[in-house]
């Protein structure tokens, strides 16, 4: 396994790579969701490349950008084993050099959900990953459905900026408890941990409801709601049922659609979904 810090680095070791070149980013401390991405694009394509760095950009000044967890030997050897050809760990340095002023902006699908609680938010994310994207040239880059905005809001920029990239979206990978897997659910104490599989009930009971044959969108969100509100350790931030194209607010589900939310357990924000089809 290659690694790279800076671009020049970078660039000469991905012009060894055989194509198709498949490319996971990531801001590191990696759990078993991470390396699902890893292994699809193992299967997927010749070459994998995988990035390591937490974006200052897309932290708000009162998140956790500077407690996020870090451990870099630990990653690296996961990648190793799971078959990594280049991880490219840049410094905020070499992707924000003091005179930088040039953004990526991906504007209707970013107003709502996680665009509307953390404000520059997906400005961050897309700047980041177009210039990912700009670097490591791959074929396929994959993305996690745990994000679901985030898969949605990259989708879109790649096709608005002409990136000859596919982008794969891959399942949410969860702990035998059904809470998705995270780098922030290091943050939680026993207690916190265990009240953190409210997220994945509350998706399950609206889910439920649906598949009785509940199309009332007002109602899903009312029980997701419910349950959060039964669990004394988490703050509920929103609950939506969108449509899984637009992410706009639905009254009525027809088509595909998204059930999200967003929970403070004590400190710490966890986002989950699931997708009805
Ligand atoms: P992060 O390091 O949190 O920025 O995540 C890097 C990539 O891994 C993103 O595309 C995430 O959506 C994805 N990811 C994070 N957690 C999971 C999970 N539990 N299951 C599947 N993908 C995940």
């Amino acid at each position: 396994m290659k690694t790279a810090i800076t671009l020049e680095e970078l660039r000469s070791a991905r012009a060894m790579l055989p194509e198709p070149v498949g490319f996971v980013p990531t801001m590191g401390y990696l759990h078993a969701g991470h390396i699902s991405l890893v292994e699809r694009a193992r299967q997927e394509c010749t070459s994998v490349v995988v990035s390591i760095f937490v974006n200052p950009t897309q932290f708000g000044p009162h998140e956790d950008f500077a407690k996020y967890p870090r451990d870099l030997p630990r990653d690296f050897a996961q990648l190793q084993a799971a078959g990594v050809d280049l991880v490219w760990t840049p410094t905020p340095e070499i992707m924000y050099p003091p005179d930088f002023q040039t953004w990526v902006i991906v504007e209707r699908l970013t107003a709502p959900l996680e665009g509307a609680h953390r404000p520059g938010h997906f400005r961050g994310v897309t700047t980041v990953v177009a210039k990912l994207f700009n670097a490591v040239q791959p074929q396929k880059a994959y993305f996690g459905q745990k994000d679901a905005q985030q898969a949605a809001v990259i989708r879109q920029m790649t096709r608005d900026l002409n990136y000859p990239i596919e982008i794969v979206v891959c399942p949410t990978v969860r702990e035998a408890d059904g809470v998705a897997m995270s780098s922030r659910n290091t943050y939680l104490n026993p207690e916190e941990r265990r009240a953190a599989t409210v997220l994945f009930r509350a998706l399950n009971a609206a889910k439920f409801a649906y598949e009785q044959g509940e199309r009332e969108a007002e109602t899903l969100r009312r029980i997701m709601r419910e349950v959060i509100e039964s669990e004394p350790l988490a703050r509920l931030q929103y609950v939506s049922c969108a449509d899984f194209e637009t992410l706009e607010e639905l009254e009525w589900v027809e088509g595909k659609a998204l059930l999200s939310m967003a929970v403070f357990i004590g400190q710490t924000r966890l986002i989950d979904n699931l997708i009805l089809e």
